[in-house]
């Protein structure tokens, strides 16, 4: 850690990344296109300038690792639709409170009357059906592979305690077909992904073995340090460089062949694959986590059957989906900064602390 934070030594790679970059720039005639798949690694590009100083070897996108801003309109109106229903409390982690829907937001709701508390552990959700008996909690499930144990023990839980009145709305989402939908994509072309490290520690970094053996195309598990992602960058390049595809580790003091085990027997006790859709994405098959037919009794859906009937004056004007497959950046949506700002946010891109929009809007001065 002493050595990732030595000044001199982040100097010099930043400045050996500089160089290889000219030589892939010499090689292919044009920037390479990279995609930091992971909300968490926008940021660490963003806030460590490390983007900025890229900018002129590797066109660095962003990708669909920010669960908030993947989370579709259609379920972000349904979401709303559970919160108006009578006697329930909806629990969420905080970031979902200001997402707009078609015509309001959770934010706008609680204002309204409606019973939504954060939450910052699924846990706290059985605290809260035990305490208040009378009302229905649905625990909102919005994450990747990282968060979905962690509703998995709380149904675990609330079975052994025999909590009847909780139940989950689950929107979570598994990255590895969202990946390959993305590359399937003709439509725009990425040369290298940058894998979310904290997908890979519970999966195991070769979850992603297909992206070099199935579409030829280099990738690595990075962590979330500035010498981390510098690293990963040039580890890219390298390959690159070389005409090689492969996955490398460079995050292995957390992720392992296999990764987490014991969390993945708890995901698989309590979830199994089934389709989500994904903004900007759309529908992907074997994309999402569903309850199994043997917690089928902790479904919101099954409790409290809804249907949407709001309008969406926003969906064109938002280009989130858009930015999700990389085929823009925040600057490139004529909203960003104008009308759409983190007081005014017209996007989940623009409210999640993990959201390009929003990220870029904090820490990245022009384009
Ligand atoms: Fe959507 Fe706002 Fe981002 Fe534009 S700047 S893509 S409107 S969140």
């Amino acid at each position: 850690l002493r050595q990732m934070s030595n000044p001199l030594l982040l100097k010099e790679m930043v400045k050996k990344t500089i160089d290889l970059g000219e030589k892939v720039l010499d090689k292919t005639k044009k920037r390479p296109v990279f995609m930091e798949v992971c909300g968490t690694h926008t940021v660490a590009f963003s806030r460590s300038g490390v983007r900025g100083l890229l900018e002129g070897i590797v066109d660095l996108r962003s990708g669909p690792g920010c669960p908030v801003c993947v989370t579709s309109q259609q379920d972000i109106d349904r979401v709303l639709e559970i919160s108006r229903i009578k006697g329930v409390t909806l629990a969420t982690f905080g970031d979902m409170l200001r997402v707009p829907g078609s015509s309001s937001s959770l934010e706008k709701e609680r204002a309204m009357g409606a019973d939504i508390r954060i939450i910052y552990s699924p846990l706290e959700a059985i605290k809260m059906a035990a305490e208040n008996p009378k009302r229905e909690i649905v625990l909102l499930g919005v994450g990747f592979e990282t968060t979905a144990p962690a509703i998995a023990v709380t149904l675990q839980e609330a079975r052994r305690k025999k909590v009847d009145n909780i139940s989950v709305y689950s929107l979570h989402k598994t990255m590895p077909n969202a990946l390959i939908s993305l590359l399937e994509g003709k439509e725009f072309a990425i040369d290298a992904l940058l894998l979310p490290g904290h997908v890979a520690a519970i999966t195991g970094y070769r979850s992603f073995d297909f992206i070099a053996s199935k579409y030829k195309i280099p990738a690595v598990v990075a962590g979330f340090e500035v010498f981390d992602i510098i690293s990963a960058i040039s580890s890219l390049l390298n390959m690159l460089l070389k005409g090689e595809s492969r996955i490398e580790n460079l995050y292995s003091r957390i992720v392992t062949e296999t990764g987490n085990i014991t969390a993945q027997k708890m995901v698989n006790e309590v979830f199994e694959q089934g389709d989500a859709i994904w903004r900007g994405l759309g529908e992907i098959a074997g994309s999402g986590l569903l309850l199994k037919s043997l917690y089928r009794e902790f479904e919101t859906l099954v409790r409290f059957p809804i249907k949407i009937t709001e309008a969406s004056p926003y969906a064109s004007a938002c280009r989130c989906g858009d930015l999700l497959m990389g085929k823009i950046r925040p600057f490139q949506c004529n909203l960003f900064r104008k009308i759409c700002t983190p007081n005014n946010p017209l996007g989940p891109c623009m409210v999640s602390a993990e959201g390009a929009c929003s990220v870029y809007y904090r820490y990245d001065v022009s384009d």
